[in-house]
């Protein structure tokens, strides 16, 4: 068995020896902001834009990382080739540091915790080739969600529920306007042009999204980011879904009810196949496709 390690406070150090106190604020209150980077073949996909919202969003809540985005994208890799991680993701938080139990946040020189870890995991193509079954729920999170916070209690809720469906993810819905999933981010096509809600506070800024908008504009596919309705969602000609983990992923089912014919639409499947060429420009050629 190989030894794993883990990022903490910007030393590599054994996974198994990377602990945090009890009063670590994230630990106490979800004090804190994460993200999740994918690597495909050894190499980190839109690292530089991971970090960037990594330090908007500790920003946005006073949390100050206390290294540069270059040196933490220096310690992902290095910790990258130490583990030896090929395919999978790496998780990054950073706290607002241990101290004595208050909401208030505390004074003086209290460090921030950092953490990070790699986790192996393939591509998950058989969901991307046939789709995804989702259901609707009315969105019961805060109005910051372009923070990506630790607090994701909302997020389980909604996904917990989808998954006692058997349905991969939960589409929210604040009243009749469609937000996002409780992981992911929704596009719908309708006549042709794809359709995803703006990235204002009540979604998170989603780095897929943007590869997809960017790759949508270049390719001549019309899009429109705007808030669209549950009714624009029912009668869609496609619906899929992104995020970093699942990459364009097809919805073929919501609530039970099939989108069209309930297999994956050709504006869908083109974006699978230009975004599978993005990664392949940015990490190297993919030894499985989708398309
Ligand atoms: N919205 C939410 C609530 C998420 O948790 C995620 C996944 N991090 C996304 C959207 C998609 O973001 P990204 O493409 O950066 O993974």
């Amino acid at each position: 068995m190989n030894m794993e390690f883990a990022l903490l406070n910007g030393e590599i150090i054994e996974r198994s020896e990377a602990k945090v106190d009890v009063e670590d604020r994230g630990y106490q209150f979800g004090d804190g902001v994460y993200e999740v980077i994918r690597i495909y073949n050894g190499k980190m996909f839109t690292i530089h834009e991971h970090l960037k919202r990594f330090v908007k969003s500790a920003d946005s809540i006073g949390i100050s990382i206390p290294f540069t985005s270059l040196q933490l994208s220096e310690m992902l890799e290095e910790l990258l080739i130490k583990n030896n991680l090929e395919t999978g993701n790496i998780y990054m938080q950073v706290t607002r540091g241990t101290a004595p139990r208050n909401h208030v946040f505390p004074t003086g020189n209290v460090a921030p915790t950092l953490v990070a870890y790699t986790i192996k995991g393939v591509r998950p193509l058989d969901n991307l080739k046939s789709g995804v079954k989702a259901i609707l729920t009315e969105d019961l999170r805060w109005l910051r969600c372009d923070i990506k916070s630790l607090n994701l209690l909302g997020n389980l809720l909604a996904k917990q529920k989808a998954s006692e469906q058997g349905c991969f993810e939960a589409i929210q819905h604040r009243g009749q306007d469609v937000t996002e999933g409780s992981s992911s981010n929704i596009f719908i096509v309708k006549n042709g042009s794809v359709i995803t809600h703006e990235s204002n506070n009540l979604i998170l800024k989603g780095i897929t999204k943007d590869v997809i908008l960017e790759l949508c504009t270049k390719n001549n596919i019309q899009v429109q980011e705007r808030t669209f309705s549950l009714a624009e969602l029912e009668e869609a000609e496609e619906v899929f879904l992104s995020s970093t983990t699942a990459e364009v992923m097809p919805i073929i089912e919501i609530d039970g009810k099939k989108i069209k014919a309930g297999v994956p639409g050709t504006i869908t499947k083109k974006l699978q196949e230009l975004f599978e060429k993005e990664i392949e420009k940015q990490c190297g050629l993919l030894v499985d496709r989708v398309i």
